[in-house]
């Protein structure tokens, strides 16, 4: 793993997005989420990579590709420690801490069939966040509280896509 880590530090982009201090297990639904995969340029998966702080980590670099606000957002749903940082000429030209809002919009369904966001002339969904770690939020409509695992992410493409759930290696 520690060969690994140096690989990872190795291999530098030229330009692009390294999003780090991933929890670990929640790489690849990150990128499914963000819609990240569907990209074709150059990208770095780390999975349970070694790290000081946590014990293991994740981590993705990607060239050529800079962050939405929204897929800022939905990292930190995902990871409230992650680190976002841009890079330019092979430098880190910025370097930021992901930020939970204290509510959440649009971006999470609520499961709720009788919740008003579900209703026929649906509204927008928001949330309360409760509880950043481990994330526990309120739906502010019908006050269902739901756990990281519980959340369903709503999606341009899809109707929904579930957490996929952290795996083990
Ligand atoms: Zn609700």
């Amino acid at each position: 793993m520690k060969m690994l880590e140096e690989k990872l530090k190795i291999d530098k982009i030229t330009k692009g997005t390294v999003i780090d201090h991933i929890d670990a297990g929640y790489a690849l639904t990150i990128l499914n989420l963000t819609g990240l995969d569907e990209s074709k340029n150059l990208m770095t998966i780390g999975v349970n990579v070694s790290s000081k702080k946590h014990h293991t980590k994740d981590m993705i670099k990607i060239e050529g590709v800079f962050l939405n606000e929204t897929q800022m957002q939905q990292i930190s749903i995902l990871s409230p420690n992650g680190t976002i940082s841009l890079i330019e000429n092979y430098n880190v030209i910025e370097k930021k801490k992901v930020e939970l809002p204290s509510m959440i919009r649009k971006l999470i369904l609520c499961v709720n069939q009788t919740c008003i966001s579900n209703s026929d002339e649906p509204i927008d969904s928001e949330f309360f966040v409760l509880e950043d770690k481990p994330l526990k939020i309120q739906c502010i409509y019908c006050e269902r509280i739901y756990k990281i695992e519980e959340i369903v992410f709503a999606s341009k493409k899809k109707k929904e896509k579930k957490v996929i759930q952290r795996f083990q290696l």
